[in-house]
């Protein structure tokens, strides 16, 4: 069996992009269609938030595997020759959100391996919070590492596992890493699908026809106009080949930790996650803030887009009109050429600017998801003044973000969380607004249907928030892993 590879070129990050949290990594899958790259760009395609700087498909023929591996946007597939290329009726993809450093192809998913048992593709949604550890105990053994993706520690793990069948040795290998994992794989024999014991990062099943698809977000099966089944179930691994599809529970039952940050940002809106519409959740997250922390104000504006629900929640339970009182420039993307420093000096108004008819003369509440470094919000608040807002005060859908996340989301590192230095009052103060609210952490739970956090068995992972881990996280405390996946520092 052979691996076919090809390449393409880089795109930029826009610099107002930087003080929000990135989700890593979308997964998609799909087993039994004729159609598989085509269906694998789709779904790749409607997971693009959860990931811009590149995406990578593997196809299994029967006989071969193929691979494009590109740079960029998922729409860059979407040519005959890319699609001739890619034959077979099993897929799986991967959309990358790179970390540090450059993205460089060598660590674009999904990464794949000649072993043993035949070829070997995986795609990885999370962060191994003890690959550094491994990593270099694998190295004094002799393994050569590719590329500098904590995913090719599972590939080496399999790889040198003692057991012989693939579905045995992925478990093998899975038994020995930490952290955060969702993983797509692709075999001979089939799809595999499997979710650390803690359920942190999403998978779910669906139906199209007689094929199964595998992604991360629901909203990948209603772009293909397939059938959800349900949720692969934290620690739980899927084996879907011509047999059908089997399910395995290999791992040490542990309370679930499914990250509370997928409904307050990440996930897009019209998913449906474990079960609860990210919609409805992020409404009612807006709704428990505003009985919360109300405000005397003449309306309530989001900033676009990721606060539109939550804004629309917080409008409805307090009463005041919801207006679009900030417009969001679409077209500043990732594909925006990087300007000149004076030019973007121009700030936040390249991608979003102020409705000033609207907000004229109006003392308005300002909604938006999160606090990260806080460098938007100051120009963001700024903006309303200048637009003429006599009083603007700030809400925000989350409790105050005070620690990073090792369990695949790109956060700065604690020091330069703007919660994690500064009280209440000090952080008002900064961004500049006449008053400043968070949502509670039992009122985000509340939100989620629960009636509080459970601080001995908290229902969710939300160490962003309170520092509460649920992992060991190995690497951290040996010092070998001192920023997430400084791993992947790549040096090309
Ligand atoms: Fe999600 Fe925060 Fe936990 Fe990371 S630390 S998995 S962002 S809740």
């Amino acid at each position: 069996m052979s691996l076919d590879m090809s390449e393409a070129s880089a795109t930029f990050k826009h610099p107002f992009d930087s003080d929000k949290l990135h989700e890593e990594c979308a997964l998609f899958g799909v087993w039994g269609h004729a159609e598989a790259a085509p269906l694998t760009i789709l779904g790749l395609h409607a997971q693009q938030h959860r990931g811009q700087e590149a995406s990578g498909i593997v196809t299994f023929d029967g006989a071969r595997f193929h691979s494009e591996r590109r740079m960029g946007l998922v729409d860059s597939f979407n040519s005959e020759a890319i699609l001739f290329h890619l034959k077979g009726a099993g897929a799986i993809g991967h959309n990358r959100y790179a970390t540090t450093g450059d993205t460089i192809l060598r660590n674009v998913q999904p990464l794949f391996g000649e072993l043993a048992t035949g070829g070997f593709a995986v795609a990885h949604n999370g962060n191994l919070t003890n690959a550094e550890t491994i990593k270099r105990e694998l190295v004094q053994r002799g393994s050569i590492f590719q590329s500098t993706s904590d995913t090719e520690v599972i590939i080496h793990l399999v790889a040198t596992s003692k057991f012989g069948p693939i579905l045995d040795r992925l478990i093998d290998a899975l038994l020995k890493v930490e952290g955060a994992y969702s993983l797509c794989a692709l075999t001979p024999d089939g799809l595999i699908g499997v979710r650390d014991p803690l359920g942190v990062r999403p998978l779910v099943l669906g139906r199209l026809g007689d094929a199964y698809i595998l992604a991360s977000e629901t909203v990948a099966l209603d772009i293909i106009g397939a059938r959800f089944v349900r949720d692969i179930e934290p620690g739980e691994l899927v084996r879907i080949s011509a047999y059908g599809i089997e399910s395995f529970k290999p791992f040490k039952p542990a309370p679930h930790r499914f990250c509370v940050f997928e409904y307050v940002y990440f996930a897009r809106p019209d998913s449906v996650l474990e079960g609860r519409s990210v919609y409805a959740a992020r409404k009612k997250i807006g709704e428990v803030l505003a009985k919360e922390s109300p405000a005397n104000a003449d309306l309530v504006i989001p900033v676009p887009d990721s606060g539109n629900p939550a804004a629309i929640g917080f409008a409805q339970a307090a009463g005041l009109p919801f207006e679009l009182g900030i417009i969001r420039n679409h077209y500043v993307g990732r594909t925006f050429i990087q300007p000149k420093q004076e030019i973007r000096d121009f700030g936040v108004k390249m991608k979003h600017n102020a409705n000033s008819a609207l907000v004229k003369g109006k003392r308005i509440v300002l909604v938006d998801d999160s606090i990260v470094r806080g460098t938007t919000s100051v120009k963001i608040v700024a903006m309303m003044r200048e637009a003429g807002a006599s009083e603007v005060h700030m809400r925000i859908a989350s409790p105050p973000t005070t620690h990073s996340c090792f369990y695949g989301v790109d956060t700065p590192e604690r020091s330069k969380l703007l919660a994690a230095n500064h009280d209440l009052e000090a952080m008002r103060r900064f961004i500049g607004a006449d008053s400043l609210a968070f949502i509670s952490m039992d009122g985000l739970y509340q939100a989620m249907g629960e009636a509080k956090r459970f601080d001995d068995a908290p229902q969710f992972c939300d160490a962003c928030f309170t520092g509460d881990y649920p992992t060991v996280l190995t690497d951290q405390d040996m010092g070998v892993n001192p920023r997430q996946l400084s791993l992947l520092a790549e040096k090309a």
